[in-house]
């Protein structure tokens, strides 16, 4: 799928970028691509690529990057391309992109040699933080809600008052809900207390333990982890059955313990769900102080929507952050997907963010999180509301009150699922298709000639959707 170029580009010598859109699109992936990513990886390879052209042409979107040299071209043109290129094809909504890699002249010209190049990447990723904090997750851009209070207000605590107060700190709670956020702005805060500092996914922590025993080189891996102030360990949940790590995790928990270092864990279920753990770490996780995070309300959803929108300088109308809050329920990372995806679209077809985008993103993102409905439950509805019975709107029956809310309920059926009008008809006592064509044409025309007919539908139609 990428076409790989190792030219240099003349035209790029000192010529920032002649447009700033490409630049923000690139911009919108960076940020996405910098969640997925390890950070020190990100900060090596991914930020310093440019971008140098943008277009679409026939649903497959074209992108040209520029590197810094050829070492950094050819390592992410095969390591980073394919992510790079499905992280646009997915913010926009195209079924492919194609990623160009070409060599900044305005970089290369400086670097002698392919020699002098090569080292020169290696000494960025040296210069990053160790501790493998996300720097941009903090306490300023968490957003307070009743859902996340208690949680959000003991991790301020434990990070003003490390391994004095509450150890460890367990945060606990279903996908996408601030877990490690809220992990990342202790850790950047005792940071900047000068805090020794360490954060780890614990398939990180699995790994480092097995590699250590590999090379039999543990003891470097237990004074790493026993000379910090703050150990972070992110999804603890994974080291369920990894009975290896399990023991060595013990020990090293009940070092850093016993030294007042500060221990948090996050995870999605609490401490005793984790029945592929061992009881004797169990118990110890939930010996400090146990917290959740719950899904946010509606009020906290638009919050978040605003203060995400004007992180990216991007104003949005409040009815459009109602729109996506209505529409998005469960899950912050959707929510914050919901907006890059509009912010994403609506430069590339230069089209304000309005309700109508948003109607039309929302519509596309969330298929599951609409609730199924049933020919079965709009029947009910609709002869609720006309006052007959299921069997009137099945039957033969043809008086005009029954003949219309049968024509209803058929049209309801076709816009709000997603039945073919046979399979409608197979709902009414076996109808022809016909039938049911005939019903929805009647009523379409009817509630755009009627504004009373209009209401009588939409109130059923409200009824139905909840
Ligand atoms: P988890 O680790 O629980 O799966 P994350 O901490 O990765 O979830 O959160 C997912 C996304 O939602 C992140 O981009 C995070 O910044 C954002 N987020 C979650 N909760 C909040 C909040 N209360 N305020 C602001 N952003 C939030
Ligand atoms: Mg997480």
């Amino acid at each position: 799928m990428q076409r790989i170029e190792s030219v240099i580009d003349k035209n790029t010598a000192f010529n920032p970028l002649s447009t700033s859109e490409p630049k923000d699109s690139w911009q919108r992936v960076k940020d996405i691509l910098s969640k997925e990513i390890d950070d020190q990886i990100y900060k090596a390879w991914i930020l310093p690529l440019e971008i140098k052209e943008l277009s679409l042409l026939n649903d497959t979107l074209n992108v040209t990057l520029l590197a810094i040299n050829k070492f950094a071209l050819d390592h992410v043109s095969k390591n980073y391309s394919k992510l790079i290129s499905s992280t646009f094809s997915s913010l926009y909504s195209v079924s492919s992109c194609e990623i160009t890699f070409k060599i900044s002249e305005s970089h290369s010209f400086k670097r002698k040699s392919l020699a002098s190049q090569k080292r020169q990447v290696p000494l960025v990723a040296k210069t990053e933080n160790t501790a493998n904090i996300n720097q941009s997750l903090n306490f300023s851009n968490f957003v307070i809600g009743s859902c996340n209070q208690f949680a959000h207000a003991a991790s301020l605590q434990v990070a003003e008052n490390l391994g004095r107060q509450y150890n460890p700190l367990f945060i606990y709670g279903g996908v996408g809900l601030g877990k490690t956020h809220l992990a990342n702005a202790i850790g950047n805060a005792s940071r900047r207390r000068n805090k020794k500092v360490l954060l780890v996914s614990s398939e990180v922590f699995v790994s480092e333990l097995i590699s250590g025993v590999r090379s039999n080189s543990m003891h470097k891996f237990k004074a790493k982890y026993r000379s910090l102030d703050l150990l972070i360990i992110d999804d603890i949940q994974f080291l369920d059955g990894k009975e290896r790590t399990q023991e060595e995790f013990f020990h090293t928990f009940n070092e850093l313990h016993q030294g007042n270092k500060q221990i948090i864990l996050t995870s999605d279920k609490v401490p005793q769900e984790l029945t592929g753990i061992e009881e004797r770490l169990r118990t110890r996780f939930a010996s400090g102080l146990t917290c959740d995070l719950q899904a946010p309300d509606f009020e906290t959803r638009v919050a978040i929507l605003c203060k995400k929108a004007e992180a990216k300088q991007i104003e949005l109308d409040q009815e459009v952050a109602n729109l996506i809050a209505e529409s998005i329920s469960t899950n912050v990372r959707e929510l914050e997907g919901a907006l890059n995806r509009l912010i994403a679209i609506s430069d590339l077809r230069k089209a304000p963010i309005d309700q109508s985008l948003a109607r039309e993103i929302v519509k596309s993102l969330s298929p599951k999180n609409t609730k199924e409905i049933t020919a079965e439950e709009i029947q009910k509805t609709v002869v609720q509301n006309f006052n007959i019975s299921l069997s009137d709107i099945i039957g033969k029956r043809r008086t005009q009150n029954i003949a219309f809310a049968r024509q209803v309920a058929m049209y309801l059926c076709r816009k709000l699922t997603t039945y073919s009008y046979p399979e409608i008809g197979t709902f009414f006592g076996g109808r022809d298709h016909s039938t049911v064509i005939h019903a929805y044409k009647s009523i379409d025309e009817k509630t755009n000639k009627d504004s009373k007919i209009k209401e009588i539908v939409e109130k059923i139609k409200r009824e139905i959707c909840g």
